[in-house]
């Protein structure tokens, strides 16, 4: 989720948010990974990242779990930085993924042929 929001924030470029896949092996997979398609190896969870290397606490490697991950970065990451507070206060509003964010479409569903 890259912030497009109507007021500008310093340095919001440096925290996109993503939702990272959690291996067996301990790894998260990287911002340029859909988790939603991860092939290969199953995932334990799924967990709120940042491209400044956050990470928040894991949920459920399920679409509910992805919702919840999402929702963590923006409320437990982004909206806590220093830039990004004073731009709340002014809004008097939460930000909102739908109009705020830059965020990646679900994935489709594949038709049957
Ligand atoms: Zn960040």
């Amino acid at each position: 989720m890259l912030y497009i929001g109507v007021v500008e924030i310093p340095g919001s470029d440096d925290h996109e948010g993503y939702v990272a896949g959690l291996s067996a092996d301990g790894a998260y997979s990287d911002i340029w990974t859909d988790v939603r398609h991860a092939l290969g190896p199953e995932l334990l969870a799924y967990a709120p990242a940042c491209e400044c290397g956050w990470h928040g606490r894991p949920h459920p490697s399920d679409p509910g779990g992805f919702r919840a991950a999402t929702r963590d970065w923006l409320v437990e990451h982004f909206a806590e930085l220093d830039p990004v507070r004073p731009v709340l206060a002014a809004l008097g509003r939460p930000l909102c993924p739908e109009t705020d964010f830059l965020t990646a479409p679900p994935p489709a569903r594949t038709l049957a042929v």
